[in-house]
């Protein structure tokens, strides 16, 4: 069973949006595990005090260090990387989702007011883990997103294994544009749209050509970041061909 442990000062949050759909069918069949441990219990006065204003002035509150470090030590194992959400860390992606999935299990400390006490971080050696370049309120919507993004890649929550292989970002593209039923629809605007004809062929290598060509389309258009490093990866061949195409645009 992947066992996940989140650390926060509101533990009723979880297992919130992943008790649902997949995530949440997979805690109630044993895939994984939830424990979420309200870092409160470990306040060292009867106000329950967490938090204390920071050195040096400024604004806000930080995460005093004695407590949140009981925290960690309480729950802390070997097999299962401790993580802190915290906007300054490498951004997550699937490729650290799939390494995170494949292991036990995951520790997590949530942030809330500034953040935590940088010595907590340096003496746990904890990684730091950003799902973006913004500033959310509290670790926790984070902590949902990491999680969500590793359940749902443990054997047997999605269906077709398949689909998780075609998927954005698997093969380092975004992917080809869906369609389904109805093949004729129109919209709002009044204009009629109709689902690509190779699609309803049945032609199996040509959908698939069609479909690498338009998730290769869209990744170069929309992420410039991600078409440079699958160009390097899939070494000069596919360069050039690209360019060639990319000549009578
Ligand atoms: N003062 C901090 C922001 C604190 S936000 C700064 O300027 O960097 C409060 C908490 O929310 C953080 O401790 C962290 O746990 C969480 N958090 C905020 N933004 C996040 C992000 N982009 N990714 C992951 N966690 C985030």
């Amino acid at each position: 069973m992947w066992q996940a442990t989140v650390l926060s000062l509101f533990p009723e949050m979880f297992p919130g949006p992943l008790g649902f759909s997949l995530a949440g069918r997979a805690l109630e069949t044993g895939v994984w595990s939830l424990e979420a441990v309200d870092i409160r219990r470990f306040a060292r006065d009867r106000h329950g005090t967490v938090d204390d204003t920071p050195f040096g002035g400024g604004a806000g509150m930080v995460m005093r260090p004695d407590v949140l470090s009981d925290a960690i030590a309480a729950v802390k194992t070997p097999e299962r990387p401790t993580i802190y959400l915290s906007p300054r860390g490498r951004p997550f992606d699937q490729a650290r989702a799939r390494a995170l999935a494949a292991g036990a299990g995951v520790t997590l400390v949530c942030g809330r007011f500034e953040g935590i006490d940088e010595r907590v971080i340096e003496a746990y050696g904890l990684e730091e883990v950003s799902i973006g370049d913004m500033v959310l309120s509290g670790g926790e919507i984070a902590a949902y997103v990491v999680l969500d993004a590793c359940i749902r890649l443990l054997p047997g929550v999605v269906g077709t294994p398949q689909s998780l292989a075609e998927e954005s970002f698997e093969e380092g593209l975004l992917e080809y544009p869906l369609y389904t039923r109805p093949a004729a629809w129109t919209g709002p605007d009044g204009i009629e749209r109709i689902v690509p004809d190779i699609l309803q062929t049945g032609h199996h290598a040509k959908i698939a050509a069609w479909r690498r060509e338009k998730a290769e389309e869209i990744t170069r258009q929309r992420r410039p970041d991600l078409w440079t490093r699958y160009v390097a990866r899939r070494g000069e061949g596919l360069k050039d061909s690209s360019e060639r195409k990319g000549k009578g645009q």
